[in-house]
């Protein structure tokens, strides 16, 4: 392909893990395959960082994978790259509103009933899911509600209530009013309804040693095709003959085009014909991943801590790496701007809620929700959104299909979800 040439095949619109698996897959089919991406990088919702807290690396999106994750775990065994396995803690830490719980399970032996009710409800819930077909086929209407509405409905009380919560709001990167339960029992169900597996899928899973970047640019060398840079798209207009897709820095036409951009994102292109209403209501109304990660670096915090906490302004902190400075912690919170994470002292408050002596001596976000590429962190579904947008976003729109990893089945809202995303996308546009 030279530079001037304005006729594809494909256009792929999106540089993230979909939108490379998709132009990968279209590439070796022989296809000739544009892809348009509005960053100055790939990886989308993943982006590897080593320019902060002192050079550690910095996963500031998408970081942690498990072997159940079939089609991220045969990328990384396809390329070789290294990663690695959690070191697991010696004990967890409870916060219960700031207040440090001196105990090994999350409550007293007087609520041990309560947290054995909330286990088995859990994964008699998971046990009704099958992961390999859409949730909206399957009649669970009655867990696709809130997180707090399905808590009260299968009667979670005391301390195990709030922590089942948190978590799944943790899992979610939602508040308890928005997220939908059924996404998350969708995570237990994945890992074969395994309690442990689906603790192992949020924070104690293998990373990247060299980052998702890792990953993402061993993918990159083998498209055979040009992805274009700083390069946003905003209309993608149909005619009987193509598709002419505008873009900062040009206009191209394409036989086919694939779309993998965020749900919150699809809104902000001009589509010819108009996007259908349920995709257009999806996107205005956008998911509930909502939420923050934040990286702090601290002294005076146990090297190991793994902690979740309820009533506290983070559902999770972490220790990920030790640096001469201090400990490298990751903390999670279900809404945007709960901690400010530009103000050291804002986000010592939330880490001292698990570890009261911390001393937070730097620390690193990315605005995810703000950012006009993504509107969100990960793609978990609102309460009732199953039912009305799963099967609507990810179905073609004549010449033109939709991927990303919010279409996904197992593994939506993951790394592996755009993967499958991505090979599901490239079949369509070759079997079309
Ligand atoms: C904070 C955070 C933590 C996460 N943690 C994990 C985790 O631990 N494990 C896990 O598996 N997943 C995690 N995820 C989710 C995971 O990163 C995503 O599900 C996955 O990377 C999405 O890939 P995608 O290709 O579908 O979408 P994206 O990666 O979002 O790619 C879409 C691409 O489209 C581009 N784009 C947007 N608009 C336009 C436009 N108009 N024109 C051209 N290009 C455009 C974007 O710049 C982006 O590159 C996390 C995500 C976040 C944000």
């Amino acid at each position: 392909m030279n530079a001037s040439q304005t006729h594809h095949d494909v256009v792929v619109i999106g540089a993230g893990f979909s939108g490379l698996t998709a132009a990968r897959e279209l590439g070796e089919a022989g296809k000739d395959v544009l892809v348009l991406e509005a960053r100055d990088r790939i990886g989308g919702s993943t982006w590897y960082r080593t320019d902060l807290l002192g050079g550690v690396g910095l996963e500031m999106g998408g970081t942690w994978i498990v072997p159940q994750q079939t089609h991220v775990w045969g990328e990384v065994e396809r390329y070789g790259v290294p990663i690695q396995d959690s070191v697991l803690p010696e004990r967890m830490t409870w916060s219960a509103g700031g207040k440090v719980l001196d105990s090994l399970l999350p409550c007293t032996p007087a609520e041990y009933g309560d947290l054995e009710h909330a286990v088995r409800q859990l994964l008699a819930a998971g046990d009704r899911l099958d992961y390999t077909r859409p949730l909206s086929e399957q009649g669970l209407e009655d867990l696709d509600v809130s997180i707090e509405e399905w808590a009260d409905n299968v009667g979670l009380k005391g301390n195990a209530r709030e922590l089942l919560i948190s978590w799944f709001c943790g899992c979610a990167n939602a508040h308890e009013s928005s997220g939908s339960a059924l996404d998350i029992i969708r995570w237990c169900a994945s890992m074969d309804n395994s309690l442990w597996g689906m603790v192992q899928a949020s924070v104690l899973g293998f990373t990247f040693t060299d980052g998702t970047k890792s990953l993402a640019d061993a993918m990159l060398a083998d498209v055979r095709g040009e992805v274009r840079l700083s390069s946003p798209v905003r209309s993608v207009r149909q005619g009987a003959d193509g598709v002419a897709i505008a873009y900062d820095g040009g206009e191209v036409t394409a036989d086919r085009v694939l779309v993998t951009v965020p749900i919150g994102v699809l809104k902000d292109i001009a589509w010819e014909p108009a996007l259908p209403a349920d995709k257009l209501a999806a996107s205005q109304e956008n998911h509930a991943g909502q939420g923050q990660k934040v990286w702090a670096l601290a002294r005076n915090v146990p090297e190991d801590i793994s902690g979740y906490g309820w009533g506290t302004s983070f559902d999770y902190v972490g220790a990920m790496h030790e640096s001469e400075q201090g400990t490298v912690l990751v903390c999670f919170a279900p809404e945007h701007d709960r901690v400010d994470a530009s103000d050291l002292a804002d986000v010592q408050r939330a880490v001292r809620e698990y570890c009261p002596e911390a001393e937070v001596v730097d620390a690193a976000a990315h605005d995810w929700v703000h950012d006009e590429f993504s509107y969100g962190t990960w793609a978990t579904f609102r309460a009732g959104q199953f039912g009305k947008y799963e099967a609507a976003l990810g179905r073609p729109e004549g010449r033109v299909h939709f991927t990303g990893s919010h279409t996904a089945t197992r593994w939506r809202a993951f790394i592996d979800g755009a993967i499958e995303s991505g090979k599901r996308g490239a079949a369509e546009v070759l079997d079309a």
